[in-house]
């Protein structure tokens, strides 16, 4: 039988920068969901005060009538009464904002790279490394405080760390070379400038190649004893920004310290479920991967959606002359690779007990 928090709990929640790409795609996740009730919206002084209709420009579809009139309030502990807050703040707040509100007793999710490196912060894709949630204990006990951050990772990064991590399990990523192209709305909204992207390729996005470098690392290490201890490979990634509007697509060549065919990689691939207990949390896809055959998917604009956006689609699995493996990954960036990721942490949270005081 699947799990549910006792009683028909809902924790009520706030969604701190609402009003971005990322917030809106936490605005349409939680409306309707089964544990978390949206019971409170925050962006910057711009937005505050402001309802929700009028201070969000709403990008897909249609803005859900139970939020359109909320007001939005400052992104501060003192005006937020929730005890959890997914955090879509821009990073140059972020790093303030969510240390605050972890020292004032709030359980933070956050998008923002701010805390994701820290030794103490999970950095977490529930499918993959659900043990490194372990960390929380070894934050409370260093920083004293009442609250916890939990990170999710750079959208590019989730793309590719999902589709890799059953070959690191089984056969161990040595050598590990990427590149991306990736949608106008890992931008945020308003983002790219139109004439700067329509029909063209931007070779170059701030930070980005440093980040999916490192965090590869801590996604695909491995938790013992309150520490992480990173994969060992060497990681060289080109990171594009392309004019798609939703879905990174990620072209991955790799060697492997065991010996691999494009036979195993696609058995392994295909019967990859990610870790047991995320299997009944509402927001876990049916498959967290998904292998297809056709010689020329996956696309964003056929493939994006699979999954309700949760499912990393990989294809073109097939051997390399230089090193072993090569394939293409591509998942949704605002979905798993930020909101829903961010969901389905909170839901492991919840299951695991550790949203109990919240
Ligand atoms: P965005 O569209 O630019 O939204 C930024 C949000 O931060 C807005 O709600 C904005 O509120 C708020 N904000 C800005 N300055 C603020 C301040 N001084 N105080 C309080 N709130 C402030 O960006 P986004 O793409 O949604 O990204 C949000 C975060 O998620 C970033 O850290 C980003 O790196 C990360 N992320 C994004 C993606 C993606 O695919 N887009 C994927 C993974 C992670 P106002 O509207 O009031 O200005």
């Amino acid at each position: 039988m699947s799990w549910s928090p006792p009683g028909g709990r809902k924790w009520p929640v706030a969604i701190l920068g609402a009003t971005g790409a990322v917030g809106q795609t936490f605005v349409r996740l939680l409306a309707n969901h089964p544990w978390f009730e949206i019971a409170e919206l925050a962006a910057s002084e711009r937005s505050e005060g402001k309802t929700y209709a009028e201070a969000a420009s709403w990008i897909d579809g249609e803005m859900p009538a139970s939020v359109a009139g909320m007001i939005v309030k400052a992104a501060d502990p003192a005006s937020i009464t929730s005890s959890i807050a997914f955090s879509a703040l821009d990073s140059s707040v972020a790093g303030d904002v969510e240390r605050r509100f972890a020292e004032s007793g709030k359980f933070i999710l956050s998008n923002a790279r701010n805390f994701r490196m820290e030794e103490d912060v999970p950095l977490v894709i529930p499918e993959v490394n659900a043990s490194h949630l372990c960390l929380l204990e070894r934050q409370k006990k260093e920083r004293g405080w009442s609250g916890a951050i939990v990170t999710n990772a750079n959208c590019a990064a989730t793309v590719a760390a999902v589709a890799l991590a059953p070959l690191h399990e089984r056969f161990g990523v040595e050598t590990l070379f990427m590149a991306t192209m990736q949608a106008v709305s890992g931008a945020g909204y308003p983002g790219v400038a139109s004439l700067d992207i329509l029909g063209n390729v931007i070779p170059y996005i701030a930070d980005e190649e440093p980040k999916l470098e490192r965090e590869m690392l801590k996604l695909l290490g491995s938790y013992a004893d309150g520490r992480i201890t990173p994969a060992r490979m060497k990681v060289s990634t080109h990171t594009n920004r392309v004019a798609v509007e939703h879905g990174h697509t990620v072209c991955i060549t790799a060697s492997f310290r065991e010996k691999i065919t494009v036979e195993s990689a696609l058995e392994t691939l295909r019967s990859w479920e990610g870790s047991e207990e995320t299997r009944d949390l509402p927001s876990r896809p049916e498959h967290p991967l998904l292998v297809t055959d056709a010689p020329n998917r996956p696309q964003p604009r056929r493939d994006v959606n699979a999954g309700a956006g949760m499912t990393v689609m990989v294809g073109r699995v097939r051997p390399d002359p230089i090193l072993d493996i090569r394939m293409v990954a591509l998942g949704h960036n605002t979905i798993r690779g930020a909101a829903g990721g961010s969901v389905l942490n909170a839901e492991l949270l919840a299951k695991t007990g550790r949203l109990d005081a919240a």
